[in-house]
C-alpha cells in the first residue's frame, strides 16, 4: 500500500503542484511544457491547487 502523499513540488518551474517524488511532474502537460523553450511560461496543468497558486502569485485583481 503506498501510503506516502504529495509533498515535493513539481518539476515544472511554473507549476504550483505537488507530487511524490522530487523531479516529477504533477501532469504530462507539466512535462511537455518543461521540454519546451518556454518552460517558465505559467503552467496548464489544470489542476485546482495549482490554478490557485498562480492567482495568488499573480496577483490578479477578483
Ligand atoms: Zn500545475
Ligand atoms: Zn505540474
Amino acid at each position: 500500500m503506498n501510503t506516502a502523499l504529495p509533498s515535493e513540488p513539481c518539476a515544472h518551474p511554473g507549476c504550483g503542484c505537488k507530487v511524490s517524488n522530487a523531479q516529477t511532474f504533477c501532469s504530462d502537460q507539466c512535462r511537455e511544457q518543461a521540454a519546451k523553450t518556454d518552460a517558465d511560461a505559467e503552467c496548464a496543468c489544470g489542476h485546482s491547487d495549482c490554478i490557485v497558486e498562480e492567482a495568488l502569485r499573480r496577483g490578479e485583481p477578483d
